[in-house]
């Protein structure tokens, strides 16, 4: 596979190779923890399954093809490779981060990270005065989301890499877009991640999480930090996200064109009250999504009247499942205020408890816009 394969290919055929003794289309899942060496300390390229697996290998040849990047990693979580990536900063770093993120990349920085001595300003990254305000001597990270989770604002990746300083990295994490949508190596990022529990992976049948960059000298330390620290994913989880990633193209194509008609049917609803979607032209960051984005992607957040109204909703739609995470094939419905992102209350970040976020999966458009039609209806 070369760089000059579109991903559509690339998603299907990068890092992977018919297996050599009996031609297995597949990749097999290498479940073994040890190699047999034909002498003390020498080896075949695998001598231990924390440090390598060939089904690992596979999975991150892949993912680093189809982020656009010569390197890529993979971890137990999503969670696992930006602890990774946190790993490389010592106390007395400072890391800008955008002030809507995951719950768990807040709760990370804030209650792991903080206490060890790193510290973090939040910033609405729209505002790239407010960026370039917020770097210090001590910054060594600016950490993005696009879209974000749950409120699904947007940030230029081009523009806010544009405004870090030498020696500060620019993290995105991708996993609401995936590179079916866009790839931010190429907008400027030093370092792409992924919880490959979503869309990569795509099925709902596994955690995983991955990182995609560039930099040989970064590479090194954060391979370095990927053995060291330990915290890799199995065989059969990286099979199973080598395996979702190959439809991932037109998984994201379906889930995009199916999120718009949901985010449309919503927008026009009574009984709700904002629709949050880059694929609608009422979204504050249309333009640039239109821009960044080839399509607006499978995520919408709404806003409900109060708390009572979103709890409602969610407890009577049947066919979006009431389940965190996101991505799946299957639609999904839940409430971040006292689920996803129940770490943030009380917090500057919290967010408002009449939100409810949708994951739109691949079934039949007329089916979803049915069950929200009935779960809305008094
Ligand atoms: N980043 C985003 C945007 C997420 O939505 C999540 C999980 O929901 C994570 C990171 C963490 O990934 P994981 O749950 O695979 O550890």
């Amino acid at each position: 596979m070369s760089d000059k394969h579109h991903l559509d290919t690339l998603a299907i055929h990068a890092g992977q190779e018919p297996e050599p003794k009996t031609g297995a289309i597949m990749t097999p899942i290498y479940q073994t923890s040890t190699y047999v060496q034909p002498a003390p300390a020498e080896h075949t390229g695998y001598e231990y399954s924390r440090t390598d697996n060939p089904t690992r290998t596979a999975l991150q040849d892949l993912v680093a093809a189809i982020e656009g990047g010569r390197y890529g990693l993979a971890f137990a979580s999503g969670m696992a490779a930006i602890d990774t990536v946190l790993r490389l900063l010592s106390p007395g770093d400072h890391v800008v981060v955008g002030n809507d993120v995951y719950g768990g990349t807040y709760r990370l920085f804030e209650q792991v990270y903080a206490p060890l001595g790193i510290e973090f300003s939040w910033v609405d990254l729209a505002d790239l005065d407010a960026v370039r305000a917020a770097y210090r001597l001590q910054t060594r990270l600016l950490w993005l989301e696009t879209p974000t989770n749950p409120l699904l604002r947007l940030a230029d990746v081009a523009a806010l890499a544009e405004t870090a300083p030498d020696g500060v990295w620019v993290a995105v994490d991708n996993t609401f877009a995936s590179p079916a949508i866009q790839q931010p190596l190429k907008l400027g990022a030093d370092i792409v991640m992924h919880s490959s529990t979503k869309y990569l992976g795509g099925h709902s049948d596994v955690v995983g999480g991955v990182l995609a960059l560039n930099d040989a000298d970064l590479y090194a330390r954060l391979k370095f930090l990927q053995n060291a620290v330990g915290a890799v994913p199995g065989p059969m989880d990286c099979f199973l996200v080598l395996r979702g990633i190959k439809t991932l193209s037109i998984r994201m194509e379906r889930h995009s064109q199916n999120a718009l008609q949901v985010a449309r049917f919503l927008e026009d609803h009574p009984g709700v009250g904002q629709v949050l979607y880059p694929g609608l032209e009422s979204h504050p960051q249309y333009a640039l999504a239109q821009k960044q984005m080839k399509y607006p992607g499978g995520m919408i957040s709404i806003i409900l009247e109060d708390d009572e109204a979103a709890r409602r909703l969610v407890m009577r739609t049947r066919l979006f499942a009431l389940a965190e995470s996101l991505g799946g094939v299957e639609s999904l419905i839940e409430h971040p205020y006292s689920m996803t992102h129940a770490s943030t209350a009380s917090s500057d970040i919290a967010v408002d408890p009449g939100l409810v976020r949708l994951s739109v999966g691949i079934e039949h458009i007329d089916d979803l816009l049915d069950d929200l039609r009935q779960a809305l209806s008094q």
